[in-house]
C-alpha cells in the first residue's frame, strides 16, 4: 500500500499485484473508479447544506430527565459533498441494471419499468393500510386479481398474500400445516427435507418447532424416492421439496412423493422459488402440493432488496386453505372485493391460524407483479419459462466441454445450469472462477450451493438475457476456464480491477462493524 493522502482520504486498499505495473495514485482514485471514505470522515464540523435558525431560548435542551452532554456527532457536509458521497457509493455497486446477474436460485431478472410506473401511481403508492376500505377499493382489487392469477397459475384453492419473502412464506405454510395437525388432534414432529434444499427450508421447519430429517439425493441429483418412503410414518408432519430442485432439475416423482406422504397423513410443502422454470407449463396443485410460496421478487420480476422489499405469497390446497392467516381479500357474490379481518372473518374462516404481518403485505410489490403478469398474459408467461429454460441449456451446453457439469448427462436442465470445480487443476477452485468473473465485469454465479455438489457453480441466466449477452458471458467463462487449465496464478488473487480485492468475507459477516466510533476505531 502506498500513497500520501490528504486529510480524510484513505489510501486505496487495492495493493498493486506483483507484476501488474500499475502505479498507485495520490488520491487513491483510478480514473472512474473512485474511492470513498465514510461519511463521518468527510466534511467538517458545523458545516451543513441548509440554514438552520438558532434554537429559541424557550425550547428546553433537556428531554424529561435526559440532557445532552455534547453536540451530536453528525457529519458536516455541504449539499454537493453529500450528493457526491452517495453517488460515488452507488457506483461501487453492481445491479441488474448494469449487467447480467447470474446468481443461481435467485432469478435475478430485469425489473420492467412499466411495473415501476404502475406502482408509483399515487392511487397505489400513497394509500395507507388504515384508510377506510371504501377509499382503497382499487388497491384491494389489485390484491384480489393478483391472488386470482397466482391460484390459477398454480392450480391451488387459496393463497395467503401477506408473507413478505420466500422464507416468511415457508413459515406461513408450515404454520398452516401445524394448525391443520392441531385441528386433527395430532402432534406430528418430523419434517423431511432433501439434502439439496435451500438453507431456509430446514431453518424454517426447526423454527416452526419441527424436527428435521434429511432425505438423500440420488446420483442423478434428485430426491431418492425409496429412501423417502422408508422415512414416512405416523410421526411425519410433511415434506419440504423444491421443484425444480436446486440442482436445476425437475423432480419427476413429485406426484408419487405427494401421494405417499398423503397416504401417511402428512402434507407436502413445495419451495416455489424456482417457479420461473415451470410457470405456465406445470401447475403444482396437479402434483399434489399442499402449500407453496411464490417469490414475487423472483418469478414475477419485482426488485430484490435495494429497490424494495420482497413478497412471498403462499398458495394453499383445499386441505390447508381454512388455516390461512388473516387478513385476506375475498370477492363476494355481489362481485365486491373486501378485506377479511379479525372482526369480520365470519363463516369458513374461524380457523385462520393468526397473522404473519401487521397489515396485508407488500402493496408496491403486488402492483408490480400484477403489472408484469398482465403485460405478459398467460401465453407470455408460458414463453417466459420456455425462454428461461432455453437460456440455461444454452449455457450448459456451451460450457460443459470446459467445466464439469455433474448432471449434464442426465438430460436438459431447467432454468439454471450446474457446474463444479471437479475438472479444474489442483489448487484452482470455484472461488477463483467467481472472483475472476468480477474482473470480467459480471456478478459471480451462486457458489458452493447446492451443498450436494462439491465446489458447485450454479448459473441462472433468466429469460431476460439476449443471445448476445449470453455469448459474452460464455466467452468470459471459457476464458476463465482456459486460464484455470493453464494454472494461471493470477486467478488466485483476482479480482484485480475491483474497488476491493479479496475480503475476509467470514469476518465481515460475523463481526460487521456497523457503528462509527470515531477516529480511534479506524
Ligand atoms: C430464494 C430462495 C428461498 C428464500 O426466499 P427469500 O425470498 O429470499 O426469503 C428459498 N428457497 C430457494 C430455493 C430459494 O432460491
Amino acid at each position: 500500500m502506498s500513497g500520501v493522502n490528504t486529510a480524510g482520504w484513505r489510501p486505496s486498499m487495492n495493493e498493486v499485484a506483483p507484476g501488474d505495473m500499475v502505479p498507485a495514485t495520490q488520491s487513491g482514485d483510478r480514473a472512474l473508479m473512485l474511492e470513498e471514505a465514510l461519511i463521518f470522515e468527510l466534511g467538517c464540523e458545523g458545516q451543513t447544506g441548509v440554514d438552520i435558525e438558532p434554537a429559541s431560548k424557550a425550547v428546553s435542551p433537556a428531554l424529561a430527565k435526559f440532557r445532552r452532554k455534547a453536540a451530536p456527532a453528525l457529519p458536516g457536509l455541504s449539499e454537493p459533498e453529500a450528493v457526491r458521497h452517495y453517488t460515488r457509493l452507488s457506483r461501487q455497486n453492481y445491479g441488474i441494471d448494469l449487467g447480467p446477474f447470474p446468481l443461481g436460485s435467485c432469478t435475478m431478472k430485469h425489473n420492467p419499468r412499466l411495473n415501476e410506473k404502475m406502482a408509483r401511481l399515487p392511487g397505489f403508492a400513497d394509500v395507507h393500510p388504515l384508510q377506510p376500505q371504501k377509499t382503497v377499493e382499487g388497491a384491494l382489487e389489485v390484491i384480489e386479481q393478483l391472488a386470482d392469477w397466482l391460484m390459477k397459475l398454480t392450480g391451488m384453492a387459496s393463497v395467503a398474500m401477506s408473507p413478505k419473502a420466500g422464507a416468511h412464506g415457508e413459515l406461513c405454510g408450515l404454520l398452516c400445516i401445524r394448525a391443520a395437525l392441531d385441528a386433527r388432534g395430532e402432534s406430528r414432529e418430523i419434517v423431511l427435507v432433501p439434502e439439496s434444499a435451500h438453507g431456509t427450508n430446514p431453518a424454517t421447519a426447526a423454527f416452526a418447532g419441527f424436527k428435521v430429517q434429511a432425505i438423500p439425493a440420488t446420483p442423478e441429483g434428485r430426491v431418492d424416492l425409496e429412501a423417502l418412503k422408508e422415512k414416512l410414518g405416523p410421526d411425519v408432519a410433511g415434506v419440504m421439496i423444491t421443484n425444480p430442485n436446486t440442482c436445476g432439475l425437475f423432480e419427476p416423482d413429485l406426484k408419487e412423493i405427494a401421494d405417499a406422504v398423503h397416504e401417511v397423513g402428512g402434507y407436502v410443502y413445495c419451495d416455489g422459488a424456482n417457479f420461473n422454470a415451470i410457470v405456465g407449463r406445470v401447475r403444482p396443485g396437479d402434483l399434489g402440493v399442499d402449500a407453496m410460496h411464490i417469490n414475487l421478487h423472483k418469478t414475477f420480476s419485482t426488485p430484490h432488496g435495494g429497490g424494495g422489499p420482497g413478497a412471498g405469497p403462499v398458495v394453499l390446497s383445499e386441505a390447508l386453505a381454512p388455516y390461512a392467516p388473516l387478513p385476506f381479500v375475498t370477492r363476494g357474490e355481489d362481485g365486491e372485493v373486501r378485506l377479511v379481518e379479525e372482526e369480520n372473518r365470519g363463516e369458513g374462516h374461524e380457523r385462520a391460524f393468526g397473522r404473519m404481518v401487521a397489515f396485508h403485505g407488500q402493496m408496491g410489490m403486488f402492483t408490480r407483479a400484477l403489472a408484469y403478469i398482465l403485460s405478459h398474459g398467460a401465453d407470455g408467461l408460458k414463453q417466459v419459462s420456455e425462454d428461461a429454460v432455453l437460456n440455461a441449456n444454452y449455457i450448459l451446453r456451451s460450457l460443459e466441454d470446459v467445466l464439469e457439469a455433474p448432471f449434464g448427462k442426465s438430460g436438459p436442465c431447467m432454468h439454471e445450469a450446474l457446474f463444479s470445480d471437479a475438472g479444474l487443476p489442483e489448487g484452482i477452485s470455484t472461488l477463483d472462477i467467481a472472483k475472476g468473473l468480477i474482473d470480467e465485469g459480471f456478478h459471480p454465479m451462486t457458489v458452493y450451493f447446492p451443498l450436494v455438489v462439491k465446489g458447485a457453480m450454479l448459473i441462472e441466466p433468466t429469460e431476460t438475457e439476449s443471445k448476445q449477452g449470453l455469448d459474452r458471458f460464455i466467452a468470459s467463462m471459457r476464458n476463465l476456464a482456459q486460464r484455470a487449465r493453464e494454472q494461471d496464478e493470477s486467478l488466485h488473487t483476482a479480482p484485480h480491477f475491483a474497488p476491493r480485492r479479496r475480503l475476509d468475507e467470514t469476518r465481515a459477516a460475523r463481526k460487521p462493524v456497523l457503528v462509527w466510533k470515531g477516529d480511534e476505531a479506524a
